[in-house]
């Protein structure tokens, strides 16, 4: 398949549409910082399980990757904790908003996955009992694309001027001794993690490892065993696109991680991991472009778990 071509079509196609107007997509505003980013880029990314690497448009412009950090967290987590890190944090979607406290209160302050706020917050509470929980995570990413990664202090410092609701989850899961470290220590760590910036060509090779069985995209050697990296593709699919994540498995079928900067990582096992950024989210808080542009890379490809 000539992926470049493939990605020169979906972006010659998309590029109209970067006006959006009339569409309401808009970039995330609850973060000041995020709400100055402009709304007019889209980049794409990929390479494949060989090393084949395909890109277009605003591909190495890099970018807030918010949530998508999640999914880094969780392989630090699951790689020193393995099973004991599910006896604080659920594997069930939540059907609820990602920032709500409402099921915290009706499950005794397990946090349904580790995908929305309050779970990787539970995450990041358990790294922090690891280590210098930010400095593994900037290791981890950096070998994985093999360039160095680091931290937009300006986004990190919006993150915690206006981070009331995560506080708020932060607290109540003290509250029910979800976390063991201090509330503020964590939501330092989780903020930090946030506001990581990485372009889509450094994310496509970062996430090399969920399509190869867990093994390493540069160096081959292990990052996750074959079935922890199952898992973590199985909480992609499931849980890892806000409450669209139904939507997205019914018209794109691949394990995905949005973040509200506007990227989504997304991952065809063994074949490639792809990346796609464009600000402006819809109503589910996913990238209006991206998700589109995830439609027509399926669509042209054939290439899903489904
Ligand atoms: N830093 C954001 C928050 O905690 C991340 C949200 C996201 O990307 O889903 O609200």
């Amino acid at each position: 398949m000539d992926f470049q071509l493939i990605l020169d079509e979906i972006h010659a196609e998309l590029r109209p549409r970067l006006d959006q107007a009339g569409t309401g997509a808009q970039v995330a505003r609850y973060i000041p910082a995020l709400a100055r980013v402009s709304p007019r880029q889209f980049g794409i990314a990929l390479r494949t399980c060989d090393g084949t690497t395909a890109q277009a448009g605003d591909s190495a412009v890099p970018f807030s990757i918010q949530s998508i950090s999640k999914v880094f967290s969780l392989t630090l987590a699951i790689r020193a904790l393995d099973e004991a890190l599910w006896t604080r944090i659920g594997r069930e979607p939540s059907g609820s908003p990602f920032n709500s406290l409402v099921q915290l209160e009706t499950e005794r302050g397990i946090p349904r996955n580790p995908f929305i706020n309050a779970g990787a917050i539970a995450v990041a509470d358990r790294l922090v009992s690891l280590g210098d929980a930010n400095a593994e995570l900037l290791a981890l990413l950096s070998r994985l694309c093999g360039e160095p990664i680091g931290i937009d202090a300006e986004v990190a410092q919006s993150e915690a001027d206006t981070g009331f609701r995560n506080a708020a989850l932060a607290n109540f899961m003290k509250g029910f001794g979800t976390l063991d470290n201090e509330v503020t220590t964590v939501l330092d760590v989780y903020f930090r993690q946030c506001a990581i910036a990485m372009t889509c060509e450094q994310m496509a090779c970062a996430a090399g490892y969920l399509c190869r069985d867990g093994a390493h995209p540069l160096a081959g050697t292990p990052v996750l065993s074959a079935a922890q990296t199952r898992r973590v593709n199985a909480l992609m699919l499931t849980c890892g696109t806000y409450d669209a994540a139904g939507e997205f498995a019914f018209r794109i079928g691949l394990p995905c991680k949005s973040g509200v900067g506007g990227g989504i990582v997304a991952v065809v096992p063994d074949h490639l991991s792809l990346c796609v950024w464009s600000p402006a989210l819809d109503a589910t808080g996913n990238s209006y472009l991206g998700r589109q542009a995830l439609e027509l890379f399926v669509a042209k490809t054939g290439l899903s778990v489904f």
